[in-house]
């Protein structure tokens, strides 16, 4: 049988993961996620797939961040009707985003829809609501690392990725003429040495690889010059007074920002501070971390076997109700806030930002990926004032962007495992990443190891 590949989103950009694999017969994707970032691609949520989601037999979702699965409620709205396959904490993080998700959508929609109408366009249609959220939770079922099972004709296996708790790299096999073929999705390939999660699993064997390039042409600094560095920033604050504001995404990053915290609190580094998590979505992600400590690695449980609680200590307060949250615009001094949306453009951090951007005894210590167009990245690359609420809002803090508590693999990690497939050269696809850094991996690639590199466009199909 011959199989092809429609890369249907994260195609010379980052967000919006969504391929397509058919072998004539059946169908099945890998990932259903948002785009995120500029008005174009936005606007891509409220548009038709390029598919009837009514002839998809099954959906693979490699983890729960919602440029990877954030589409699945729509998917489900609009006719799919098969199997959703993904790891137990992946079911259960999608659950609570997804509401989340129909929630912050549903304000921005009320936004955008009055803009429309009097630019005399039509108004949208929400991308789902609330109830569209629930529905589709009944077509998930979840399966374990490590133990391959069938899907179709094909025999799939999911491993650890390391880039949030349950996320799997995705690699499925199937028979070509008699002979055993591969293709492997990297999904998200973690950075080694982070806490909590596992190193990415390395794998040996594939003929086809679609691997991620997020940090495809850059560097991060170490885990542990990061820490230091976090640490000279909390010092500095200290002397200077003002709050540390962190944008963080609400599942995973916001959980190792915590688990940082927790350790140097107990090196006495966090005197003068408390810790509030501001973001009903990363509280709940908390408590699903908790129940999941069977997929933490081997460090942290050896560490919570001696009585460590990662997520819990004297100065941490989870900011459970909006009053609680809102209370925090009068703190002007000794507060680490750690609140969503990561690149800014939801949720309570823009509060946050409107309260503290202005003050140059701040401190807005960004530490996941900013995709181009957020308010986020605004910030990160030097703007003066930025817009939050219709305001227009000074940029007097100190911006610092901490590289080494990314949950991605910087350019040296992703090479390093791509160059684990030993056994055969694959030939790549390379994904997931903003145009110029997809095109500066590709040919690092094809220098360094040599392989034969693809860059696919959006909507572009490839036989393997
Ligand atoms: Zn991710």
């Amino acid at each position: 049988m011959s199989i092809e590949i429609s890369f249907l989103g994260a195609a010379r950009t980052v967000t919006g993961s969504k391929y397509l694999i058919s072998d004539g017969k059946h169908k099945i994707m890998v990932d259903c996620g948002m785009f995120q970032g500029t008005k174009d691609l936005t606007e891509m949520n409220y548009q038709d797939f390029a598919f009837d989601p009514s002839e998809i037999n099954y959906l693979i979702l490699t983890h729960a961040h919602i440029d990877h699965s954030g589409l699945v409620p729509r998917l489900v709205k609009k006719g799919f009707r098969g199997k959703i396959l993904c790891t137990k904490p992946t079911m259960e993080l999608c659950k609570i985003m997804f509401i989340d998700a129909a929630h912050v959508e549903s304000i921005e929609l009320e936004w955008r829809n009055r803009k429309r109408v009097r630019a005399g366009k039509e108004p949208l249609d929400p991308v789902y609501t609330v109830p569209d959220a629930e529905e589709c939770m009944k077509y998930f079922e979840t399966r374990e690392y490590n133990k391959a099972f069938p899907v179709n004709g094909f025999k799939v296996r999911f491993v650890d990725a390391g880039h949030i708790l349950g996320s799997a790299i995705v690699e499925i096999s199937y028979a070509e003429k008699g002979r055993n073929k591969r293709v492997v999705f990297s999904g998200d390939v973690g950075n080694e040495r982070q806490e909590i999660l596992s190193d990415p699993t390395k794998l040996k064997d594939t003929d086809y690889l679609v691997v991620e390039s997020t940090y495809g042409d850059r560097l991060h600094k170490s885990r542990q010059e990061t820490v230091k560095e976090f640490a000279g920033i909390i010092k500095k604050t200290k002397n200077t007074g003002g709050n540390i504001i962190i944008p963080a995404f609400a599942i995973e990053r916001t959980q190792e920002i915590i688990y940082e915290l927790r350790m140097l609190y107990d090196k006495k580094k966090l005197e003068g501070f408390t810790v509030y998590v501001d973001s009903p979505l990363a509280i709940a992600a908390t408590e699903i971390f908790r129940a999941n400590t069977g997929f933490f690695d081997r460090t942290t449980k050896n560490r919570m076997k001696k009585g460590m609680e990662p997520f819990d200590f004297p100065s941490l307060i989870f900011a459970k109700r909006a009053d609680d949250s809102k209370a925090l615009n009068e703190v002007k001094s000794g507060a680490i806030i750690i609140s969503a949306s990561g690149m800014c453009e939801a949720g309570r951090i823009k509060h946050h930002l409107k309260h503290n951007l202005w003050r140059k005894e701040c401190n807005i210590v960004f530490t996941g990926f900013q995709a181009r167009g957020t308010l986020g990245d605004a910030i990160i690359k030097g703007n003066k004032t930025v817009k939050i609420f219709g305001e227009e809002i000074a940029v007097n803090a100190k911006i610092y962007t901490l590289g080494g508590f990314s949950g991605h693999a910087d350019r040296k990690g992703l090479l390093s495992w791509v160059s684990n497939f030993k056994s055969k050269k694959p030939k790549v696809f390379v994904v997931h990443g903003e145009e110029s850094s997809a095109l500066k991996f590709g040919s690092f690639l094809r220098k360094k190891l040599k392989l034969k590199v693809k860059v696919p466009k959006l909507g572009e199909k490839a036989k393997i």
